[in-house]
């Protein structure tokens, strides 16, 4: 019949991954107060801006999508980071560290009507090393008169410096323009390169064990880097022998240097935790099972999700377990982690080394999930049963039919599904449970997303 017509119409369409994969990085930094919120919420067209005038507020997400003269990037916002007045230049460039080695380019926004400072010039000498393109902002250029301020940054030695008014939208157009001239189309920092050992970082709120567990896991077995053929070195990931192969775990340094409580800390750790998630293909997120899983836990957990990267849950410290603690923890997962239920578990300790040897299976089994491609043959026959069996329900007097879908990417596996009509939420939900059921996917998250055909 016709549907079986459309749904073999599937097998032709292109299974090539999806333009989202390896989108690139564009970091906002700057010292506090230049503007960097304004900024980000004037290019993700937020009329109602987060800023605050609060000092010491922190924001949840530090990284967005977003879409400029038809071309999707992902925009990091530094913004959010309050930092105290002693220290304040170290501390500057130590976050500004950490969102250019994330970042394929810069957006580094300088205020044009207080001029360079101390902190700018060391940013910029930072801005050097890192040899990233940069896109020099002087913001609070509201009006013609402080262009002349704007025009004192050549000085910096970074080029033409645009001037702006992140608060008004003069200039952000151009400056806007002037990165995507500079960006690279597929991000190299969070590149998918094969061959090379598996990337896995390990996260987790303050204290769950992360430093333990990298101690113990490392071990003996710590790899020299110089051995790990095609491997650029790089000084915060470290190379470890789990299971007969070599891992990769990035972002390493973040964990064994204690990261100093200032004010503003939480918003630091959660811009590091954002970056060791990107750089990662899997992420290992560490829960004290000893205690009640919080808030930070899941945020964290999100933080994986919405990056679409593997999952692995580690519940540490169980050694430190009675009857009873497992009993409510067990309670709390099905209550605060159902959304993750897909998501393997190791039930460890980095203190005795309990069950370390669960931890390489259960991420070999989310990597395997990850990359997973269902030939579109296979997924329009399993469709077709779906649809049969439970069709979308009638509304409004029509039924809008599932034509046909295909994978449009792995890592994690996209689904695009074509429909006559508009599917609701709850029935994209159901599909996506069901192509849990039959293809497995433990491990990652997946997205099935849906486009209308008239
Ligand atoms: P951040 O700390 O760098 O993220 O800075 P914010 O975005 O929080 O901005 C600090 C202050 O500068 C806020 O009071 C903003 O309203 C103000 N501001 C930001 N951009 C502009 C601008 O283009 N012109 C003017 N006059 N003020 C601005
Ligand atoms: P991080 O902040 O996540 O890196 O956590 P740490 O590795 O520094 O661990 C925080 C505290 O928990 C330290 O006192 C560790 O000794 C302790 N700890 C870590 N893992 C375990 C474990 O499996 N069992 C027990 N009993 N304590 C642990």
């Amino acid at each position: 019949d016709q549907d079986r017509a459309l749904l073999d119409a599937g097998e032709a369409l292109p299974t090539g991954d999806a333009d989202g994969e390896n989108r690139p990085v564009v970091a906002v930094i700057g010292r506090p107060n230049v503007g960097k919120s304004t900024l980000v919420n004037r290019i993700l067209g937020r009329r109602e801006a987060v800023v605050e005038d609060v000092p010491g507020v922190t924001r949840d997400r530090v990284a967005y999508d977003v879409e400029w003269s038809g071309r999707d990037f992902t925009l990091v916002d530094t913004g959010g980071w309050e930092v105290d007045a002693t220290g304040i230049h170290l501390r500057v460039a130590e976050q500004a560290e950490v969102a250019v080695s994330l970042a394929d380019a810069v957006l580094f926004v300088v205020d044009a009507t207080v001029g360079a400072t101390d902190t700018d010039e060391a940013v910029v000498r930072l801005l050097r090393r890192s040899g990233k393109p940069v896109v020099l902002v002087a913001n609070k250029v509201d009006d013609q008169r402080t262009e002349a301020e704007a025009a004192m940054l050549w000085s910096f030695g970074l080029g033409q410096p645009y001037p702006i008014s992140a608060l008004h939208g003069r200039g952000t157009g151009d400056a806007l323009d002037a990165i995507l001239d500079v960006l690279p189309e597929k991000s190299a920092v969070s590149a998918y390169r094969s061959g090379g050992p598996r990337r896995v970082a390990l996260v987790g709120r303050p204290n769950v064990g992360k430093s333990s567990l990298l101690n113990k896991l490392a071990g003996e077995e710590r790899v020299v880097v110089d051995d790990v053929a095609g491997t650029t070195r790089d000084p915060v990931d470290e190379y470890i022998e789990l299971g007969g192969r070599t891992w990769r775990f990035v972002d390493t340094a973040g964990i064994r240097r204690r990261v100093h409580q200032t004010r503003g800390a939480d918003f630091y750790a959660s811009l590091r935790t954002q970056t060791a998630i990107e750089k990662a293909e899997v992420a290992v997120v560490l829960i004290d099972a000893e205690e009640s899983i919080v808030e930070q836990d899941v945020r964290v957990i999100q933080q994986v999700v919405d990056a679409g990267r593997a999952l692995v849950l580690a519940f540490n410290k169980w050694d430190l377990l009675d009857e009873e603690r497992r009993y409510y923890l067990e309670r709390e997962i099905e209550r605060d982690l159902a959304q993750v239920a897909w998501a393997p578990r190791a039930n460890i300790s980095a203190q005795t080394g309990r069950h370390m040897d669960r931890l390489v299976p259960a991420i070999e089994v989310a990597l395997d999930s990850w990359d997973q491609r269902v030939p579109t043959g296979r997924l329009n026959a399993f469709l077709g049963e779906i649809v049969a069996a439970h069709p979308h329900p009638v509304r409004g007097g029509k039924q809008p039919r599932i034509l046909f879908a295909t994978q449009a990417s792995t890592r994690p596996p996209r689904f695009v599904v074509f429909a006559s009509g508009f599917i609701e939420a709850g029935y994209r939900r159901f599909l996506e449970r069901r192509l849990r059921e039959a293809f497995g996917f433990e491990g990652t998250p997946i997205e099935v997303s849906v486009r209308v055909r008239e």
